[in-house]
Parts: structure tokens; C-alpha cells; sequence
């Protein structure tokens, strides 16, 4: 997978994608990434990227020359000589960053992880013009309900999140199955109750007064068949050592060692937390 990110502020990703996976999988050449200085698009003294919006109002504008010259650029179009740019080839996304886009999620993520190259474009100041999500991105995607004040951040995430469901990213495989946001969980079907129900899963087991949840008394989690893929669960709760911390003990199941109880109870506990932290997730269909 290449990834190209296309920015005013090219120093802006030294850090980022230095570190653990992402480092790991650029030295292992699993990812290439290349970072494209937008200014090296312009044609004037002052290398001028922005400009005043038309109809007037606050803020400046990322003109479109240089994004549409940089993307063919690195296409290997020739700077300038397509009028309309070719269309991407299928294995290509140029993902557009916008508070104003399709909001980015987990299957977003896994279909981007299919294909073979990723070409990023960060705005900044009050966004792009409109002619770039309209002839030139394949995507123009959002990475939540909130307003950030440039693209290079949400790229940064989005290349986090793909790179890892590579094959070989994460050295253990199975690792990205059942992570949150996964429907892969195995069926429900040879699941004992929980001892206690499931409200008894919300958090360690406290010895001084047993942590709050709002999964109510009469809450039926085979409502909430899983397997068949039609909900998404956030991932099970993980404990380590020490087994005793402060007076909260890690539930005993973990520490017995028997599988298939584990399994059961981080099946249980997944759908609990879900329920308490994004009830959301359980109703979608
Ligand atoms: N005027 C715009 C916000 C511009 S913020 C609006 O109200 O929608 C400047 C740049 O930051 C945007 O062009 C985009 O590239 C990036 N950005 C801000 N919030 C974002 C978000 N939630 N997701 C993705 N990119 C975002």
C-alpha cells in the first residue's frame, strides 16, 4: 500500500507515523509513505495556495490548481496537461479530508485496506474549493462531528487504521478480528447464562461497592444475537496483571484458565459494555 499525503504543512507527519505498527510496517515495506508538499504546485513568487472566497465571508480557500496539479503529478499524468483528470484506477482512492464528508468508520477502513495506493488531501483554513470534491476526490470523508483545523491529522488516522488490517501489520493475525467494531464474533449459540447476568460484568469485581451500569434487570442479550453479523460490538474488557489492584479483583473466569468460559464471559462482557457505552451499535441494522 502506498500512501501519499498531499499538505501545506509537510513536517506536520515527522512524528506520527514514526512509531509501533506504522513504524513497523513502512521498515518492513508493507506500507510506502510518501508526503507531498502542496506549495511545490504553485507558480508564483509568494508559492500562494489559498485565496479569498467568492461571495464573499471570512477565511481564505486551498485553490483548486495545485491540488488538481499535484494529484495528476503523482499519478504520473504530467503537471497540467489534463483538462479533466483521468479517473483514478479502481485500486486508487484520493480521499478528500472534510468536516463536511461521509463519516469514516471501521468497514470504511477495511474496504480502503483492499486498496493498493491512498492519496491524501489536507485542507486547512476554511476548506477546499468545492470543484476538488467534485472532479477530483473519489472520496470526501469526515472523521467525526467536529471541526479540526486541517486535514493532516484525520489522514493520519485513516492511514493508522487502514495500515493495521494489513496482512503482516499487526504480527499477530487473528489480532484485528474481534477487535470493537468487528461483527466476526463467533455465534452465540452454546452460551451459558452469566452468573450474576450481564450486569454483573460492568467492570472489576469490587470488593467495596460493584461499579454502576445502566444495563437494566430485565435486559435480554439473546435479543442481541450475534454471529449473524447485523451488530457491530466494542471490544471485550482486558485485564492483567496484578490480579489484586487497590481492592478490585479481575473476575475470576479470566484467571480459572478454562476457554471456553473465558470466551463466553468476553463475549458477554463485550455485549455489555456495548450496551452501556454505545446502546447505538446494538439497534443498528
Ligand atoms: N469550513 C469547514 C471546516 C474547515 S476546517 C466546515 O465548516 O466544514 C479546515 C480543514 O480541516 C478542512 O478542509 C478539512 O481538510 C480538515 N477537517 C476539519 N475537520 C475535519 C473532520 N472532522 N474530518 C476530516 N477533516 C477535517
Amino acid at each position: 500500500m502506498r500512501f501519499d499525503l498531499i499538505t501545506i504543512f509537510p513536517e506536520f507527519f515527522a512524528g506520527p507515523l514514526d512509531h509501533g505498527i506504522l513504524r513497523r510496517a513502512r521498515e518492513g515495506s508493507l506500507v510506502e509513505v510518501h508526503v507531498q508538499d502542496l506549495r511545490e504546485f504553485t507558480k508564483d513568487r509568494h508559492r500562494t495556495v489559498d485565496d479569498r472566497p467568492f461571495g464573499g465571508g471570512e477565511g481564505m480557500v486551498l485553490k483548486p490548481e495545485p491540488l488538481f496539479e499535484s494529484v495528476e503529478s503523482l499519478l504520473g499524468y504530467g503537471v497540467g496537461d489534463a483538462q479533466q483528470p483521468k479517473v483514478p484506477e479502481a485500486k486508487t482512492g484520493v480521499i478528500l479530508m472534510s468536516a463536511a464528508g461521509k463519516l469514516f468508520d471501521q468497514e470504511t477502513a477495511r474496504r480502503y485496506s483492499q486498496l493498493e495506493r491512498m492519496i491524501f488531501i489536507c485542507g486547512r483554513y476554511e476548506g477546499v474549493d468545492e470543484r476538488v470534491a467534485e472532479h477530483l476526490a473519489t472520496e470526501e470523508i469526515s472523521i467525526g462531528d467536529f471541526v479540526l483545523s486541517g486535514g493532516e491529522l484525520p489522514a493520519v488516522l485513516i492511514v493508522d487504521a487502514v495500515t493495521r488490517l494489513l496482512p503482516g501489520a499487526l504480527g499477530n493475525e487473528a489480532s484485528s478480528q474481534n477487535e470493537s467494531f468487528s461483527s466476526n464474533w463467533p455465534a452465540a449459540a452454546a452460551n451459558p447464562p452469566i452468573r450474576g447476568g450481564l450486569r454483573s460484568l460492568a467492570g472489576t469485581q469490587d470488593k467495596v461497592a460493584p461499579r454502576r451500569t445502566n444495563v437494566p434487570g430485565d435486559f435480554n442479550p439473546s435479543k442481541y444475537e450475534l454471529g449473524g453479523g447485523r451488530h457491530l460490538l466494542l471490544d471485550f474488557p482486558h485485564y492483567t496483571r496484578p490480579a489484586e489492584y487497590r481492592g478490585w479483583c479481575v473476575p475470576e473466569i479470566l484467571i480459572g484458565g478454562n476457554h471456553k468460559e473465558v470466551a463466553n464471559w468476553r463475549r458477554a462482557a463485550a455485549l455489555e459494555k456495548t450496551y452501556r457505552n454505545r446502546p447505538d451499535l446494538l439497534t443498528r441494522e
